[in-house]
């Protein structure tokens, strides 16, 4: 009798539970993969391969996918990306918020250093086109898209000049947003919340979305305000997608500030009845009651008028303090609403006064006996505006209720980490290490918010789709072998925000590309990742 020989698979994860990431039931069978790819998903398979991974009583997902984070700051400096692919990450999705480090015209890459600075101390700053930054994206143990931010490229057309842009500026801003989608960006993200984006218009936003239409690009959007006016911020959004068609993801869907809280359902109606219309809108959110952001941008927007420098000249002034009390008095923070005392301001990163992370403003201000509002002048001033801070401002209530719609898909909003070097100083938001392993553990097993099933779900097939991916974050023959291994009792986040730099636990290995980069829980220092563009 002749046999045919099958080629050897190069792995074969056997016997596990797995779950599809199509949000339906898992099953125990085998997962094959060859040449990167996964070659077959099926029960107590006969198929030989030259690694077997034993996977029975563990569950085997399709690689995560964290579809909001900055890790462009951190990836340089950390290729590894260990605070999430140790989640089961896979695929990291950055230049968010508008904030991208590409492109820095000649002659601007200073100033796009010192505008990232609260965001990116670390990262160094080079004149670079888009096409260059692409092409020089470093290997990384993750896959990564890369979006081009609206908020960089206005910075490299009219600085931060409160404007509207003359018309050869927005053909200029237009040229720069299509050689960026040319070299490989996915799509434009805008941080409308903050200078120089809050300064665009919705005419302005939506040339560019039509760009994005003509291109195939898709946009993401950190809205014009997640407090007192998110309803009309998410309203701007949607009509984005209504005007122009193009795909509109909102980013880390939020409620902030204390008269705001409770409004979860209502604006989740509004995004699904803009989805009921058919429009392409989606939106993704962070399983934490506590933001992280730029100290300066919870100020009054006229304060950070025309950059960094004015602005810390106006802070030294008393004058500008009284407004600056005044105008919170009425109006709460930019961004944030009402809250109740600066003691919900942690400060993460300092990086003039390091020792300070952990701090409140609050306790900042009782320490030296002087005014809140003066401590925090203060201490923009000698941190020259680069400090961070975390801001407990959302209920919990809320978290839960978003996080719970099927259809809100999953972002860090986070960088991805180490715990030992450069990346392992201050004290970041916890969600850099644990957002994925939150929404798998604790929301599965402790809140109930939703089955295993859906968690995966939300964080592979919803996201693919949101994405217009269409070779991963399925576990089927054919797809890209990005994979997960996992105890189900067991995996959960360990970063808390006195102790942020913890790695989650209960993921045992993880393929990117059909390589192990986490194998029985440690690292094996390969980097398979790769950029991803719609046109390989
Ligand atoms: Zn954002």
């Amino acid at each position: 009798m002749i046999r045919f020989r099958r080629a050897m698979d190069d792995l074969l994860i056997r016997g596990g539970h797995v779950i599809d990431g199509s949000g339906g039931p898992g099953r125990v069978a085998d997962v094959a993969v060859l040449d990167g790819r996964i070659a077959a998903v099926e029960p107590r398979s006969a198929r030989e391969a030259h690694r077997v991974i034993d996977a029975r009583g563990q569950v085997v997902t399709p690689g995560l996918i964290d579809i909001h984070t900055h890790s462009d700051f951190t990836l340089p400096l950390n290729p590894r990306a260990e605070s999430k692919i140790r989640q089961g990450v896979t695929l990291e999705v950055v230049g968010n918020c508008g904030f991208s480090v590409a492109p820095a015209l000649p002659g601007k890459a200073a100033m796009l250093r010192e505008y990232l600075a609260s965001s990116a101390p670390w990262l160094s700053f080079e004149e670079t086109s888009f096409a260059d930054y692409v092409a020089r994206f470093p290997p990384t143990s993750v896959n990564v898209i890369l979006q081009v931010g609206h908020n960089t490229l206005r910075l490299m057309t009219a600085g931060l000049e409160n404007r509207p842009l003359t018309a050869e500026e927005m053909v200029a801003m237009e040229r720069l947003l299509e050689e960026a989608l040319a070299a490989g960006a996915w799509g434009l993200s805008s941080g409308l919340f903050t200078a120089p984006g809050n300064f665009a218009d919705a005419a302005e936003i939506h040339a560019l979305a039509r760009v994005l239409r003509r291109r195939g690009g898709a946009y993401s959007t950190h809205v014009r305000d997640e407090a007192d006016h998110g309803f009309e911020a998410v309203r701007e959004a949607i009509a984005v997608a209504e005007a122009t068609g193009v795909h509109v993801q909102i980013a880390h869907l939020k409620l902030s500030g204390v008269d705001n809280w409770g409004g979860a359902a209502r604006l989740l109606g509004e995004i699904a009845e803009a989805r009921r219309r058919g429009l392409p809108v989606d939106c993704d959110a962070y399983p934490y009651d506590t933001a992280s952001n730029p100290l300066r941008n919870l100020l009054p927007r006229w304060v950070m008028e025309n950059g960094i420098p004015a602005m810390l000249e106006r802070l030294r002034s008393r004058d500008v303090r009284t407004r600056l009390r005044d105008d919170i008095a009425r109006h709460g923070l930019t961004n944030f609403g009402r809250i109740p005392s600066w003691d919900v301001v942690r400060i993460a990163i300092s990086p003039e006064m390091p020792d300070n992370a952990g701090r409140t403003l609050g306790d900042v201000a009782r320490s030296r006996g002087v005014d809140p509002l003066d401590a925090v002048a203060d201490y923009l001033v000698a941190d020259r505006g680069a400090t961070r801070i975390l801001i407990t401002s959302m209920a919990d209530a809320d978290v839960h209720e978003i996080a719970r719609t099927p259809w809100v898909t999953v972002g860090s909003d986070g960088n991805a980490l180490a715990v030992s070097g450069v990346t392992g100083q201050g004290k970041p938001h916890p969600r850099f290490y644990g957002t994925h392993a939150r929404i798998l553990g604790p929301y599965v097993r402790d809140l109930r918010l939703f089955t295993l099933e859906h968690a995966v779900a939300k964080m592979t097939g919803a996201a693919a789709r949101a994405l217009g991916l269409r070779d991963r974050g399925l576990l089927r023959a054919g797809a890209w072998a990005d994979v997960a291994v996992l105890d189900p009792a067991r995996v959960a986040d360990r970063a808390t925000y006195e102790a942020p730099h913890r790695y989650a636990d209960g993921v045992s290995t993880v393929l990117v590309n059909g390589r192990v980069v986490i194998d029985g829980g440690d690292h094996t220092g390969a980097l398979p990742g790769r950029v991803l563009t719609r046109h390989p």
